[in-house]
């Protein structure tokens, strides 16, 4: 196991991975902002390093201070968290240049997922089930485009290879709109991704957002830990996230979730992964792949038993996967909630101080926050500033635990998003199971 990792990386998931590497022996650089002195994780590490001023692009996106940061303190790896440089391919290969691990995959493989278009190719080639789609890159040629565009059948949605956070798309209701909806996303996706290559699927109209957990190590082992349902969405944005998706059988479970570990296998995948799909119909529609630890990993920990980051540290140090798939077992339903610094009704972020913390407990509660009594919540980053996780034997039960835990949390001084998380958990369409990723706008009146 590693001495000594770099957290590249703040708030709760620095936590997260601090409190991994306290269990393995691994000794813990953390690196902060100047906004962010203050950090738990930051007051827990063995050492920390101050890597620039608050704004992102000066310090948590800046890769020389990282680099340096690792170098100063003999670190041997660096684990990037999610969001951040997590997939940044040339970050990734700069870490690793540099002679220290890095604690996920290959660069190649953060750049091949990074291009939609190559993604979806590696993922047809292991059998995972894809999108109806133009199969590539649109070209010059409009008439191809027009025939594929009809072949493909109305609304389809015009992607950018090298989108992400749900910009760079367009949706397409008819013939009439296509090319000039094409020679739009073509520029923005130029202007914002560097990259102006399109392509086209069928869009869905009612799909929920599903996705499944993989770990793979560099011994040729893949294994999947079952599917998340994050349907609970605002603007792309997930807000509640449970395991396993209500109503996917076991059959289901098993064969999507093995076409993943496949498609690790063939691809040499190295570390923790998220395939996500949309799913309608009761059919599954590979999406994109996530090539880091996601918000969302408690969920499965809990269903599984499997700590994600304790895994993904042995797996980049070499070590062989500790499980096999016949080892993963689904013990009960997890629920978690997002909680944001944020006004619940108009989203406005809520930064500022804490003057009250009281966290929720009891069994089957997890929380997972870097918030304490008198931290400042700073202006410049995520408002998500943790995330509570309830675990039952049942769905039902988890559901009245988280109920009952958003009730008892008490996070005073600041606006947060609780009574948004109450009312949801206390909606009766939520409560029935499998609502659709437009549910949550739809009920906001959005
Ligand atoms: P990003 O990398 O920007 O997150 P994704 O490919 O994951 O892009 O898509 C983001 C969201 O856009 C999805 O969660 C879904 O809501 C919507 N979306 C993407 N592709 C389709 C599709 N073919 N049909 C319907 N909705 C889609």
């Amino acid at each position: 196991m590693f001495e000594k990792i770099v957290i590249a990386n703040r708030g709760e998931i620095a936590l997260r991975i601090l409190r991994a590497c306290r269990e393995l022996g691994v000794k813990v650089v953390a690196v902060h902002s100047e906004a962010d002195r203050d950090l738990k994780h930051v007051r827990l590490a063995d050492e920390s390093v101050c890597i620039g001023p608050a704004a992102s692009l000066d310090s948590y996106l800046n890769i020389p201070s990282l680099i340096s940061a690792a170098e100063v303190t003999d670190a041997v790896a660096i684990h990037p968290g999610y969001g951040f440089l997590s997939e940044n391919a040339d970050f990734a290969e700069r870490v690793e240049e540099s002679g220290f691990i890095f604690i996920g995959p290959r660069p190649e493989t953060i750049r091949m997922m990074g291009d939609k278009i190559t993604a979806i190719e590696a993922m047809k080639a292991s059998g995972v089930p894809c999108v109806p789609g133009s199969d590539g890159p649109i070209d010059d040629d409009d008439k191809k485009t027009i025939r594929l565009a009809r072949e493909i059948g109305y609304p389809i949605i015009v992607k950018a290879a090298g989108g992400g956070g749900g910009r760079g798309m367009r949706v397409v209701h008819s013939e009439a709109t296509l090319l000039n909806a094409i020679s739009l996303t073509k520029a923005e996706a130029a202007a914002a991704f560097g990259n102006d290559t399109l392509y086209m699927e069928k869009f869905l109209e009612n799909p929920r957002h599903v996705e499944f957990q993989v770990l793979a190590d560099e011994h040729g082992q893949a294994i999947h830990l079952a599917e998340r349902d994050c349907s609970m969405q605002r603007r792309h944005q997930k807000v509640v996230e449970e395991a396993p998706a209500p109503g996917i059988t076991a059959e289901q479970r098993q064969r999507i979730g093995e076409r993943c570990a496949e498609a690790c296998r063939k691809i040499g995948y190295r570390g923790a992964g998220t395939f996500e799909f949309l799913f309608e119909n009761d059919e599954f529609y590979f999406i994109e792949m996530n090539t880091r630890v996601q918000v969302e990993h408690p969920v499965t920990e809990m269903i599984t038993g499997v700590d994600i980051v304790k895994e993904q540290l042995r797996i980049a140090a070499g070590e062989k996967l500790s499980y096999t798939q016949n080892d993963i077992r689904i013990n009960g339903h997890a629920i978690e909630c997002r909680l944001n610094a944020e006004d619940p009704k108009n989203f406005m972020p809520s930064p500022g101080a804490i003057t009250q913390y009281h966290p929720a407990g009891g069994p089957g509660i997890r929380v997972e926050t870097h918030i304490y009594n008198g931290y400042y919540v700073p202006p410049y980053y995520d408002s998500m500033i943790g995330k509570l996780i309830a675990h039952g034997e049942t769905r039902e039960s988890a559901l009245a635990r988280m109920r009952a835990a958003l009730g008892e949390m008490v996070i005073d001084g600041i606006k947060t998003n609780i009574p948004l998380q109450l009312d949801i958990i206390s909606d009766a369409g939520f409560a029935a199971g499998g609502v659709n990723i437009h549910y949550l706008e739809k009920k906001l009146g959005l």
